[in-house]
């Protein structure tokens, strides 16, 4: 019996299941009912938990929590979902610096990855009574700019509804196998992607059946909802009474209804009737002025899109074709701007709410290893490295690399006998280690204790296929390891990987700047420590007082440009007297300097970054 996976778009604010059937066909699976969307809302009430479209129904109920856009939160600290939560409209706590909901009737909280677990567990029976069948196992979508905490929260959430998650695949990868890209068929790829309320624009480069997502840009607050609420505006405009009316909560959602309707309606038509008989409201809205209406959006759209393009350096010309996601690409206007702005052919055959859950059956199949003509593989969205001594982050990982990958470098101490090393994950651009995302924190101890620069660590990362990491750090004379199991701190940067690039961007000159200064310091420091240490152990038979003086003269000039900002001028101090106590180590036979000069050096447990 073949193993039955399924794949499993889990969106924002909506979800779906879907399967691919022993003949090829895939297929989305419906409820009993015969929809194929389950709203991703989760509400909490007295009487019990809804999940869905039950959830929904209690959207205006005072009694019930209605949890909806959980993914919004999802592998995120609590501090980090701050710009979200406040468009989120119920309780959001801080439990142990992740977001949580509480859920008074049952006194407990709600993570988003137990969220989630609620949305997968009602996918899953729906596929159990849609396939007769247990499934156990699936593939799971997420935005291609989701970072590690983002992918393992999601898979955590699989877990919890007793899936075990074979694979987290990229949206846009899910797009474009859903369209049968990737076997036979290869080029660069847009995958356009504009829903309700999120908008996301990736670069997918297919290659000899490899999917790498070449650059990601979006915008987390832009979609559907905001071509609605731009009618409702106008509407309010043409009519004071309805304005007065608006002030109520069911008016105003009649309205945004309304409003959905009138857009919805005029993708096949040129122009609809609206009309509210209890304010006297009536108006007619022609396509034209829709889309005046949704012009700045979709200015806003390809501005995206021109950056994406001009991070990963290709021209509109170089993208071989659009595929279109999410149901506002249904937007004529959209569609026009974008079909323009390309000059290239759309890929809009599939449904767009229902692509990327059949692109994830299309990987589920592959996975339960009834075909074998297709190896996906995603890459980093962000660099990946540690800190090392000087706060500056060593990376070992380069951001768009294609995974699994592997990446082992060595590391020494800083300070003489130094019996542990903090090992602090970084994931980002930025040179210094503050301005990047910290991951996890762990120590390495027990290591034997040698002179600084003497010891090697062997720092290795490991990503999954799923783009999980596992970090292990191992002293090479004793083996002694420290195996960490990530504790991603479910802390994103400031906002997202997009924020993050662009920030690396605009810093850069200051970033490398920094990072010269602070490279020199630590390299001048570790020089004199060395210098010291020699001139204490010789005497003037080996060294003569002129030498001596003239060293200890070389010394205070460097400590002195070291209090200064000028990194070049600390690395000339620095050879200067490298260069004068060179004879001397080598008079010396002393390793120990020339060791303590090589090698990036790891800051001790708790120990200060200069
Ligand atoms: P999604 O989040 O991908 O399910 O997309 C839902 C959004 O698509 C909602 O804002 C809908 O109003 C919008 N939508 C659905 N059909 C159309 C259509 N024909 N024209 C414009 N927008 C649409």
């Amino acid at each position: 019996m073949n193993r039955t996976v399924v794949g499993i778009d889990l969106g924002t604010t909506h979800s779906l299941v879907a399967y691919r059937h022993e003949d090829g066909r895939v297929e989305v699976l419906p409820d009993r009912e015969g929809r194929l969307l389950l709203p991703s809302v989760v509400a909490l009430s007295r009487d019990g938990v809804r999940v869905g479209w039950n959830a929904r129904e209690r959207v205006n109920d005072p009694e019930t929590t209605v949890i909806y856009a959980a993914k919004r939160l999802m592998g995120r600290s609590f501090e980090e979902t701050e710009s979200e939560r406040r468009h989120l409209t119920y309780p959001i706590v801080d439990r142990n610096g992740s977001p949580a909901v509480p859920d008074p009737f049952r006194n407990r909280f709600l993570t988003p990855p137990e969220i989630g677990a609620l949305v997968l567990r009602e996918l899953r029976s729906r596929a159990e009574e849609a396939l007769s069948r247990e499934v156990t196992e699936a593939v799971i979508t997420v935005p291609a700019y989701f970072n590690d905490a983002q992918r393992q929260a999601t898979k955590d959430a699989g877990s919890l509804a007793g899936l075990s998650v074979l694979r987290i695949i990229n949206e846009p990868t899910a797009a474009a196998l859903a369209y049968g890209l990737g076997s036979g068929k290869d080029g660069l790829f847009a995958v356009f992607d504009l829903g309700g309320g999120t908008f996301d624009f990736s670069l997918l480069d297919i290659r000899k059946g490899i999917f790498e997502v070449r650059a990601t840009n979006g915008d987390t607050h832009l979609g559907g909802e905001d071509f609605d609420r731009a009618i409702v505006t106008e509407w309010l405009g043409e009519s004071p009474k309805l304005l007065s009316l608006a002030e109520r909560s069911e008016v105003r959602d009649l309205l945004r209804k309304e409003a959905e309707r009138a857009k919805i309606a005029l993708s096949s038509r040129t122009e609809v009737e609206v009309a509210i008989p209890a304010a006297g409201f009536r108006t007619t809205l022609t396509r034209a002025r829709m889309n005046e209406l949704v012009e700045p959006f979709v200015e806003k759209a390809l501005s995206c899109v021109r950056s994406a393009l001009a991070d990963s350096g290709t021209p509109p010309s170089g993208v071989d074709g659009v595929i279109l996601v999410g149901g506002s690409t249904r937007f004529l206007r959209f569609k026009e701007a974008v079909a323009t702005f390309f000059g290239k052919p759309l890929f809009d055959t599939v449904d767009p709410d229902l692509v990327v859950a059949e692109g994830a059956a299309v990987q589920a199949d592959i996975l339960s290893g009834r075909r074998k003509d297709l190896l996906l593989l995603d890459v980093t969205p962000l660099s990946l490295g540690i800190e090392t001594i000087g706060g500056v982050t060593s990376t070992l990982i380069p951001r768009n690399t294609t995974v699994p990958a592997q990446a082992k470098e060595l590391f020494t101490t800083y300070v003489d006998g130094q019996t542990n090393v903090d090992i602090h994950v970084l994931q980002g651009e930025r040179e210094m280690a503050r301005d990047n995302r910290s991951l996890a924190r762990f120590t390495l101890s027990g290591i034997p204790p040698l002179p600084a620069g003497t010891p090697r660590i062997e720092v290795t990362f490991q990503i999954d296929a799923n783009g999980i990491l596992e970090v292990t750090a191992r002293e090479q004379t004793t083996g002694k390891m420290s195996n960490v199991v990530i504790h991603p701190s479910y802390g994103l940067g400031k906002d997202d990987v997009r924020t993050l690039l662009k920030e690396a961007f605009s810093h850069a000159q200051e970033d490398f700047a920094t990072r010269l200064l602070v490279d020199a310091r630590t390299e001048a420091q570790t020089v004199i420590n060395a210098t010291i240490r020699a001139l204490e152990r010789v005497g003037s038979d080996i060294l003569p007082d002129a030498d001596r003086e003239a060293i200890s003269r070389q010394v205070e000039a460097l400590k002195k440009a070291m209090e200064g900002t000028d990194g070049r001028k600390v690395r000339d101090e620095t050879r200067l007297l490298d260069n004068l106590t060179q004879p001397l180590a080598e008079r010396l036979m002393n390793q120990s300097i020339s060791n303590a000069l090589s090698g990036m050096a790891l800051p001790k447990e708790g120990g200060s970054h200069a």
